[in-house]
């Protein structure tokens, strides 16, 4: 209920900075949709935040799909003839397929070259490559560095297991006033990626951090899940709670200079949607709003026909719109404390309208109320238009939405307005219809 949008730039100076340093921190792990890099990389969200964790044994049927075999990697590399690592995991975990399995062999270069992934369009990046559900071994590099491979023999070691174990994801549950909830989800699979990965993350974390701190209506849920399959668990999983689900959020690609773009919900018209849409309208900065298609990320699974939850998802520069996308050139450099700042406060802002947005009744409609014998014409901050926009439209049908999208006033505006008309006994919350 007293969610507030960080009003000082500084704030949300302030707010990138401690975003920043998170990722950071996260940014050299070795992450992929299971093993240690994953339960590593939750060990320390939990010190700031108390995430529970879940793991979900392998096999485990998921609806169409089959939680895979758990992967752990602690070395890998290409060695020339003379010896010398030519591609060494231990310089970036970008350099070995994620879910490599493992090999110990020797091989001519044409057969190495099977297993190399490269960039030909970006020849000093490293392209992110995975192979979860195919097995297969390989190496990504630069192209300047596959140009350099001499003819002869290569020593190919890939010190990885794939066996039973379990799936990890991180769950956090925040009680409000009321049992209903907003979903918060972003994915947590990726390696050294920075934007596309760990941004969502450290978004999300500061906003656990932040919401912790003052009472809120909704009661949140956050979940840290590897994307496509750790979502598809987490709905197998919860299908018997989802109802209460009344608006959501997947957080991604939240760090870079970009414009802010959304992504509605499948429903198009949910009040996430339409929360989402006024903030970056009043932002008074470009952004972009994109209708649903069935691509992307986790969103695609929540919006699943059977389910069709109200979640969209909030992203700056789109995937795959920007080059650096799942590449060595997504790191730490593409982020700026800045735009994790500005992300962060739009997301409060939703988060506020989300909390606050509810449908009040006149208590005085025939006719306007007399404001001036009430003070409300001199109070300091009332915005009467906004005050009289509340009163003609409290019907007990609009929403403070409704009339925020109606009258071309901010949300801020009229929910203040909506507080001092309260105060003053002429209005009250529809308690019947909301
Ligand atoms: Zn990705």
């Amino acid at each position: 209920m007293n969610i507030v949008d960080l009003k000082s730039p500084d704030d949300s100076k302030k707010a990138g900075q401690e975003i920043y340093s998170l990722i950071a921190e996260l940014f050299p792990i070795c992450r992929s949709i299971t093993g240690d890099g994953y339960r590593q990389t939750m060990s320390i969200l939990q010190r700031d935040i108390p995430i529970k964790i879940h793991e979900i044994p392998s096999g485990t049927q998921v609806f169409d799909w089959t939680v895979p075999r758990e992967w752990n990697i602690r070395d890998a590399y290409v060695k020339n003839a003379k010896g010398e690592r030519v591609i060494d995991f231990r310089k970036s975990n970008l350099h070995v397929l994620n879910y490599s399995i493992p090999v110990k062999k020797i091989v001519s270069l044409a057969e190495l070259k099977e297993h190399l992934f490269t960039l030909p369009d970006h020849p000093d990046w490293v392209p992110y490559r995975t192979s979860y559900y195919k097995d297969n071994w390989g190496f990504c590099l630069s192209h300047n560095e596959l140009l350099k491979l001499e003819d002869g023999d290569y020593e190919v070691y890939v010190d990885s297991t794939l066996e039973p174990g379990s799936l990890t994801y991180g769950e956090l549950y925040l009680e409000g006033e009321e049992q209903e909830e907003i979903l918060i989800s972003c994915h947590c699979c990726h390696p050294s990626l920075a934007n596309d990965n760990l941004s969502g993350i450290g978004v999300a974390t500061l906003l656990v951090k932040y919401l912790q701190t003052v009472p809120h209506r909704f009661s949140y849920r956050f979940i840290f899940i590897p994307g496509t399959i750790g979502a598809i668990t987490w709905l197998a999983m919860n299908e018997a709670n989802l109802n209460r689900i009344k608006h959501g959020l997947v957080i991604t690609g939240v760090g870079d200079a970009g414009k802010i773009t959304y992504k509605k919900s499948r429903r198009g018209n949910a009040e996430v949607d339409r929360a989402t849409a006024h903030v970056l309208k009043h932002s008074g900065q470009n952004h972009d709003l994109i209708d649903f298609y069935p691509y992307g990320y986790d969103e695609r699974q929540y919006c699943s026909p059977a389910f069709n939850l109200p979640v969209g998802c909030f992203m700056r520069t789109p995937y795959a719109q920007y080059p650096e996308y799942h590449t060595s050139a997504d790191n730490l450099e593409s982020l700026s404390p800045e735009s994790l700042g500005d992300s962060f406060s739009k997301l409060l802002g939703i988060l506020q309208i989300l909390d606050n947005n509810r449908i009040y009744l006149n208590l005085n409609p025939k006719c306007e109320p007399q404001l001036g014998k009430r003070g409300l014409y001199s109070s300091i901050g009332a915005n009467e238009l906004a005050l009289l926009w509340v009163l003609n439209m409290s019907d007990g049908d609009n929403s403070l939405l409704d009339i925020a999208e109606r009258s071309g006033i901010g949300f801020t505006a009229i929910q203040e307005a909506a507080r001092i008309l309260s105060t003053s006994d002429l209005l009250k919350e529809n308690r019947e219809t909301n």
